[in-house]
């Protein structure tokens, strides 16, 4: 049996997945602020533990593992997969009898600053399905890249400063990976820049980038987060062209959502055919699908899998 409650449980064992509220034990599966609880014992990775403690204080002891190794715990054996998210995200593979494996957010195209995501068969699978509608199929990499660039330099072309809406930890510290190795000068705020220095302890290299002094934009990029976009700092440029990258770009109200002149689809999630191919490469005997709507598990049974959404504050038998 799975327990929803502001994160997961298997039933039968005390370790919450991306649990919210505090518990004994839990695992983080990468540092976004949605997946983070302050329990007493945390199994995450290295990584996320550099990127998430902070926010978590003093309380939490931390059980930090490796990629790819095994151990025992209470009974499981649990394995740590990379999940292709940001930095340091992980999935879980526990085994009790059965493979049972969870995937905390996760993306199967490469990335420049995560390592790549892994597919283990198993038996149970309890995965994300944030773009879980056929209408979410992003365009592959080089194509984002290319109209990134276009952005940018349309931008300079028409002497506008580009301004790049980006979630501090993950998206923006792919695409200052991607810019700043091209040798585009890319400013950033405080909050963007504070995980850059996180993820920089943690041996990722970044080139041309600088702290936001609201002085001298010309020739350089600005990436800050989303929720800055409607601030003074940044009515004050006022020859700015903005766009904000996000997997959600392929709806169309959502530039307008977002403040933004342009939506550029830049996800960090996997989107509808990555999400598919995900089941078929695990084969999993039974699919709970979480952080997402419930189209996705319809569209699984379709295809003769046998699928569940998880609803908050549901509990399902596993059949
Ligand atoms: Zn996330």
């Amino acid at each position: 049996m799975i327990e929803l409650n502001r994160g997961i449980r298997i039933v039968g064992t005390d370790l919450w997945l991306d649990s919210t509220k505090a518990r004994p034990l839990g695992f983080i599966s990468h540092a976004h602020g949605d997946h983070t609880g302050k329990h007493e014992q945390v199994i995450t990775t290295p990584a996320t533990w550099s990127l998430c403690r902070h926010r978590l204080g003093t309380k939490p002891k931390p059980i930090p593992l490796d990629f790819r190794t095994t151990h025992s715990l209470d009974g499981l054996t649990i394995e740590l997969l990379p999940s292709g998210h940001i930095l340091g995200a992980a999935q879980i593979l526990i085994q009790n009898g059965q493979r049972i494996v969870y995937t905390g957010d996760f993306k199967l195209k490469p990335n420049r600053t995560a390592d790549p995501a892994e597919v283990p068969l198993c038996d149970t699978l309890i995965m994300e399905c944030t773009f879980g509608r056929p209408k979410y199929v992003f365009p592959c990499a080089e194509e984002v890249e290319r109209r990134l660039i276009e952005f940018i330099e349309a931008a300079f072309e028409d002497r506008r400063v580009p301004i790049l809406l980006a979630y501090a930890m993950g998206k923006s510290q792919e695409v200052l990976k991607f810019l700043g190795d091209r040798g585009y000068t890319v400013c950033l705020s405080r909050q963007t820049m504070d995980v850059v220095k996180l993820y920089e302890e943690c041996g990722v290299v970044f080139k041309n980038h600088e702290r936001f002094v609201n002085d001298n934009l010309y020739g350089k990029v600005l990436m800050i987060p989303p929720y800055l976009v409607r601030t003074r700092m940044v009515e004050k440029i006022s020859n700015r062209r903005t766009a904000v990258l996000t997997g959600w770009a392929m709806d169309a109200e959502t530039k307008n959502r977002f403040g933004a002149d342009e939506a550029i689809p830049m996800s960090d999630h996997a989107d509808f055919e990555e999400l598919n191919d995900y089941v078929e490469r695990a084969r999993p005997s039974r699919i709970y699908t979480v952080h997402g709507g419930p189209e996705f598990a319809r569209h699984l049974r379709r295809r003769g899998f046998r699928a569940e959404h998880l609803a908050p504050g549901g509990q399902l038998e596993f059949w």
